[in-house]
């Protein structure tokens, strides 16, 4: 079946909570329209009150008592049903984000994959909960250390990965044996939705998951400041987690945040720039750049920088910009007119301030084309490491060229921003790429490639990027679990 017509069955469903194994009435609701047609509204989800929340949280509250008791193995063997059960029903979660996020359908396809390859990790992480003997101070003694579950999580994501992020916070949380209630952004609730089907299907109990839709004023403080929330476990903008983390902090609750990002791909020799050129440009503009880890500054020799941005230009003009349903299409629309305006606000700051536009730039809004949030994918040279371009995440399809005199400079510009989440280097002298692993400030770091990390990975940022324990890898474990020291006398 097509996209348009499993959408022409599907939509115009009211959707409430997900509280304690049941779906919940909904009082009050939102629509939430086609990303790529606004006149089409895909659903009603509901606005979540405190007192949601509040149920939410005591339903998962004494869930925990009794899932932090069922084996690892058991748990992880629920999960990797759920990760069967979205393998089986991947193409209507991609039909489900290219609808409200606007991404075409192989990048949605692309995600969903993402999402069953990371609950299958996490799912495996049930089984490696470790810990570690040490010989005692006493005889016939011994000491060890062991991991537990740290209670319920209050799980919040943004709208860029309506199914990857969700999967990335439940799986592990429900393997360490935590309850969790999920609050997915108010304008991609769709996706959540469907994974509670997902979840409920393959045997997770009642209370162990719970999804409150709404906002973040409304819904997402409410949880963040619910007694029993012992973990905060949030990915969105710097500006929101900064809040999120004083709030936190006031009640000694631990977080997991992950956050903005303006990422570098600093380009000092290639033997082949067609290939660097395809490289970034799918970097920068995969999810129409609305992508954490997107590229967003090219930091390049001036010896290289014509002929790199003709090589980029070329490749940027090959992006097709349409709907998901088009098959020709290789870039979808920003997720909302208001982001688009934001993102064409900074563009315009960023010409004010000298820098020029080399390709795109344009609203476009021919035929079916005006009734969504479409911009051209855009490319922007002359830009100073102190224009707003060079420094602010505008979190859309444009990307910054900077040109600079020596690898020293391209260092010290790649690292003069806020954020420090992933960065690429594109260089033939291997003294250069190990420098740059050493000296770039971020989380992760790439070599000769764009900025994708892989299933497995420990994935997280530093500075204005991130805080508390990566996620993804094993090293999830920090945040999940406490650390328990017990001694044995025989
Ligand atoms: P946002 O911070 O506006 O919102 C994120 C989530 O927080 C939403 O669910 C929102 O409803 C909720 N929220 C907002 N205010 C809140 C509050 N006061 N208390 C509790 N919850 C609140 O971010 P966004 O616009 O949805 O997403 C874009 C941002 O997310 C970008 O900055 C992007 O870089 C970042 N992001 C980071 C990663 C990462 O892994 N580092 C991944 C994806 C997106």
């Amino acid at each position: 079946m097509n996209m348009q017509s499993w959408l022409d069955q599907n939509i115009g469903g009211r959707h409430g909570n997900f509280i304690d194994g049941e779906w919940q009435h909904v009082a009050k609701a939102v629509a939430v329209p086609n990303a790529a047609r606004r006149d089409q509204v895909l659903g009603h989800f509901a606005e979540s009150t405190a007192e949601d929340v509040e149920r939410a949280v005591s339903s998962a509250h004494r869930a925990w008592k009794t899932w932090r008791e069922v084996p690892g193995p058991e748990r992880g063997a629920i999960l990797f049903r759920a990760a069967d059960i979205i393998e089986r029903r991947a193409e209507e979660l991609a039909f489900v984000v290219s609808a409200e996020q606007g991404k075409i359908l192989v990048e949605s396809r692309g995600e969903v994959g993402r999402a069953v390859k990371e609950l299958r990790f996490a799912a495996g992480e049930a089984s490696r909960m470790e810990g570690h003997t040490q010989p005692s101070e006493k005889r016939n003694g011994f000491a060890m250390t062991f991991r537990e579950p740290i209670g319920v999580i209050g799980s919040i994501a943004p709208w860029n990965f309506p199914v990857l992020t969700p999967v990335r916070k439940i799986g592990p949380a429900l393997a360490y044996g935590c309850t969790t209630v999920f609050k997915p952004s108010d304008l991609t609730p769709w996706s959540s939705v469907k994974l509670m089907e997902v979840f409920k299907e393959a045997g997770v109990p009642k209370g162990v998951i719970n999804l409150v839709l709404g906002t973040g004023r409304g819904t997402g403080e409410a949880l963040v400041r619910h007694p029993l929330v012992r973990g905060i476990s949030f990915t969105g903008s710097t500006k929101t987690g900064t809040e999120i983390n004083a709030q936190a902090a006031r009640r000694l609750v631990r977080t997991q945040l992950e956050l903005g990002g303006k990422n570098p791909a600093v380009v000092l020799g290639y033997a082949d720039v067609a290939n660097i050129a395809k490289q970034i440009s799918s970097a920068a503009f995969t999810t129409t750049g609305q992508r954490c880890t997107a590229v967003s500054r090219v930091i390049v020799l001036q010896s290289l920088a014509d002929e790199l941005t003709e090589a980029l230009a070329a490749e940027i003009a090959a992006i097709k910009v349409g709907p998901a349903w088009d098959p020709s299409s290789k870039m979808g629309p920003l997720v909302t007119d208001q982001h688009r305006a934001s993102v064409l606000r900074n563009v315009a700051s960023g010409l004010d301030q000298g820098a020029r536009i080399r390709f795109g730039g344009r609203v476009l809004e021919d035929g079916e084309l005006a009734l969504g949030n479409f911009l051209e994918p855009t490319l922007i040279d002359n830009v100073s490491p102190e224009n707003l371009l060079a420094k602010h995440e505008v979190f859309g399809p444009v990307l910054s060229m900077i040109a600079v005199r020596d690898v020293n400079e391209a260092f010290e510009v790649a690292n003069s921003v806020e954020y420090g989440l992933a960065a690429s280097i594109f260089t033939r002298d291997v003294d250069e790429a190990l420098r740059f692993v050493r000296e770039s400030e971020s989380g992760m770091v790439h070599v000769n490639h764009g900025t994708n990390s892989e299933a497995h990975m420990p994935f997280g940022g530093i500075k204005g990027s991130g805080l508390g324990a990566y996620s993804i890898g094993h090293s999830n474990q920090e945040f999940f679990t406490n650390l328990k020291s017990a001694y044995f006398q025989g």
